[in-house]
């Protein structure tokens, strides 16, 4: 997978990516992402850790977590970045990676539909109006993703 340019993005923004073995000690010492073993946040250093395992879609929203969200991850508000993350994966190039690892993002929270069983019209309506959402949160200047951290 190529995250050069996300981490020239990240890197942008006073953090980092790092690639590193799923037996690193540090593992010990940073959160690791719920529902995932290979990637983790130190959220008050800016830097996303994942492995060789981890999906583009996924470091893409652990970023969300570190630069879009001030809170700490396990307090943050998913669903305030995602338009932030569609965002960003068009800027770096990983759009289609990170609606393959999308397709089973929960929307709505009561109503429990997973994004792959959207169409397509749902779908981008969704998208647009979490882009505006996350406009009205400063997360997005006109088509720039921000870091707000
Ligand atoms: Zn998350």
């Amino acid at each position: 997978m190529n995250l050069a340019p996300l981490q020239a993005l990240v890197q942008s923004w006073g953090g980092d990516l790092k690639q590193v073995e799923s037996d690193d000690p540090l593992w010990d010492h940073i959160a690791a992402a719920p529902f995932s073993s290979w990637l983790g946040v130190d959220h008050k250093r800016k830097v996303i850790y994942y492995t060789k395992e981890a999906q583009p879609g996924e470091v893409i929203h652990e970023a969300g977590h570190v630069f879009a969200s001030s809170r700490t991850p396990n307090f943050s508000e998913e669903y305030d970045f995602f338009g932030w993350e569609f965002v960003v994966a068009v800027k770096v190039g990983l759009v289609d990676e990170w609606l393959e690892t999308t397709g089973n993002y929960t929307i709505g929270g009561t109503d429990f539909v997973e994004f792959e069983d959207m169409t397509i019209d749902e779908q981008s309506d969704l998208l647009e109006e979490r882009v505006q959402h996350a406009r009205s949160l400063g997360l997005i200047q006109g088509d720039e993703p921000m870091s707000i951290r």
